[in-house]
């Protein structure tokens, strides 16, 4: 019934739309008069797809201030994840089999986890405090001698609550215990220099940054000690470490989007502040509306928000045609609340009633102020029906 066009998407956490130039130049790439070959074959034409590649590839290390070779594609950061902390643990299991995380992390290193555990690792699953930032004293207090592997994310997913990766990988380091960061949200979104970051595994997706969906990449820090083992056999590709035709097209596109976002970086943060300041002024004063997460230093591209005596599923339904998340998008087909707001401490009420309205850069003011008026009006009627709902 709703007409494609009048859909107002406010979603990009969840993904986001292909740079039409990345998309051209994708697509051109692909067909027989661009660069299809097999970048393993050794004839000229393989030769060129390998040039694009690594063409790609030092475009994503200028973005994060790294050597092109220290970067591994992958088919996203889910791949990126679980390669790094399934790869890494198993690395360096002789060592010992301790292993450190948050219960904020988002499913894609949740699971791994899991998986560990079942193997005989132990994990030590940190809680963030009610503003969702990891207090640094919890985590040296959880290191110990057998630690081997830290997993902290860079900006959260559900909330745009941006941990301090620094200090993490400074109380890391003077532990010879490896970190892994998650950043498929502020790759591209943040300054993120990794000469000068102690961090030793980054998790990146193309597709939360205006690349296609499909390929991401995992950091590895050349430093003695830091290494992987595969989670994929097959090929030599990639020093083994995962193996697999690669795909020229997505890498030579995610290569792009790391230049483009390199080079308006600071336009995108303005325009996302302005976005999200904007959202803000026109909720803020709605009785019983709670910010998860926090308003001043989080990532102004995501704000989620909770509001007393209302549920969350009516809500979203009420929205439309505002394309907006509750819980996280990768839950939504179980209505169970955010693992993620009942962290913080959020009530399963509040956290069931949680709205993620994420913003991008084809987000005009027009979009907000149309988020706004749908929000408080959704609010206003289900508040009016209430009373026949709560039972
Ligand atoms: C989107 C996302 C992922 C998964 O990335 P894919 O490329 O879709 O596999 C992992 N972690 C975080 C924090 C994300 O936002």
């Amino acid at each position: 019934m709703i007409e494609r066009a009048a859909l107002v998407y406010l979603d990009y956490a969840a993904s986001t739309p292909v740079d039409s130039r990345v998309a051209k130049a994708m697509t051109a790439l692909m067909t027989v008069d661009g660069n299809f070959a097999n970048p393993s074959s050794t004839h000229a034409a393989g030769r060129r797809s390998v040039e694009h590649i690594a063409h790609a590839a030092g475009q994503l290390a200028a973005l994060l201030n790294t050597d092109a070779d220290r970067l591994i594609w992958t088919s996203g950061a889910t791949e990126s994840d679980n390669l790094a902390i399934l790869g890494g643990a198993h690395f360096r299991q002789e060592r010992g089999r301790h292993l450190i995380t948050m219960r904020t992390e988002h499913k894609a290193v949740v699971d791994p986890f899991n998986v560990l555990e079942k193997q005989g690792f132990e994990v030590t699953w940190l809680d963030p405090e009610t503003d969702g930032v990891l207090d640094i004293a919890k985590l040296e207090a959880a290191l110990r001698q057998d630690t081997q592997l830290v997993s902290i994310m860079h900006v959260n997913n559900e909330t745009g609550v941006v941990q301090d990766i620094e200090q993490i990988g400074t109380v890391c380091r003077a532990r010879d215990v490896l970190l892994h960061v998650d950043a498929a949200q502020s790759v591209g979104k943040l300054p993120i220099d990794l000469e000068a970051l102690p961090v030793d595994l980054m998790s990146m997706t193309a597709h939360k940054v205006y690349g296609p969906k499909g390929i991401g990449a995992l950091y590895i820090a050349d430093r003695p000690g830091v290494h992987v083992d595969p989670l994929l056999f097959g090929g030599g590709q990639q020093q083994r470490l995962r193996p697999g035709t690669l795909p020229v097209q997505q890498i030579v596109a995610f290569g792009m989007t790391a230049e483009i976002a390199r080079s308006r970086m600071s336009d995108d943060l303005e325009h996302l502040r302005a976005m999200h300041n904007r959202f803000w002024s026109g909720i803020r004063d709605l009785p019983g509306v709670l910010v998860n997460g926090c308003i001043e230093t989080g990532f102004p591209g995501i704000l989620n928000v909770s509001i007393e005596d209302i549920e969350g599923e009516s809500l979203l339904l009420a929205l439309e045609p505002l394309c907006v998340a509750t819980g996280s998008a990768c839950n939504s087909q179980i209505q169970e609340p955010s693992y993620v707001l009942r962290a913080l401490g959020r009530s399963d009420a509040l956290a069931q009633s949680a709205i993620r309205f994420s913003f991008g850069r084809p987000t005009r003011i027009e979009h907000v102020d149309f988020a706004i008026d749908r929000y408080r009006s959704a609010i206003e009627k289900l508040r009016r029906i209430a009373p026949e709902r709560v039972q």
